[in-house]
């Protein structure tokens, strides 16, 4: 058995104007699919390659868990956004994100600069904890909250491989841009179902 990368849940233009059709072809097209080639070379024939990917990537080490937990990250990333997404969170979201940090826009300009900040290659996430406590989490390279035992409920990949190509070195219009498409009915799934891809 090998890993498969999941399809996009939407086209590879659909986040425009945030994310072009170029910029996507290549996150999608050739990065992520790039962690599934080099998982599935360094696994073949492994007892790896029959556990679900989620359990490699909480169990694995070197290699192994950088190319499984990049191949989780980016298929749990790109549903955190939609097409027609964005706006002010609606649901259980909204009421756990007013618990933790009063506002939205305070939760959002505390998540924003986390992920503004972090220093070279990484991911800011938005994390529930065993108890339900959510927590911005910036974290380093392909880490992940399923390493910290946090269930991921929102990330941005702030790798520079994410938004070079339409932002070139602004990360911090990127991340604004972000905003616009969060896929909140996602983000609400997240709070009742882990997801497993
Ligand atoms: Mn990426």
């Amino acid at each position: 058995m090998s890993f498969k990368q999941p399809e996009l849940p939407y086209d590879l233009g659909a986040l425009n104007p945030f994310v072009s059709e170029e910029q996507m072809s290549f996150h999608y097209g050739k990065h992520h699919a790039a962690y599934f080639t080099n998982l599935n070379g360094l696994v073949d024939g492994k007892p790896e390659s029959d556990l679900a990917l989620r359990k490699v990537v909480v169990e694995s080490q070197g290699p192994v868990f950088n190319n499984s937990a990049q191949a989780w990250n980016h298929s749990f990333f790109w549903h955190c956004m939609a097409p027609g997404g964005g706006g002010a969170p609606q649901g259980e979201i909204k009421g756990l994100i007013e618990a933790q940090w009063g506002t939205f826009d305070k939760f959002k300009e505390e998540f924003s600069t986390a992920a503004a900040k972090l220093f070279g290659s990484g991911w800011a996430w938005l994390a529930a904890d065993p108890s339900g406590k959510l927590e911005i989490l910036p974290l380093s390279n392909a880490d992940t909250p399923l390493r910290h035992g946090k269930e991921p409920v929102l990330t941005l990949d702030v790798w520079e491989h994410a938004y070079y190509i339409d932002y070139r070195n602004a990360r911090p219009k990127f991340i604004e841009g972000f905003w616009d498409v969060v896929n909140w009915d996602f983000v609400n799934k997240t709070l009742k179902a882990p997801f497993q891809e």
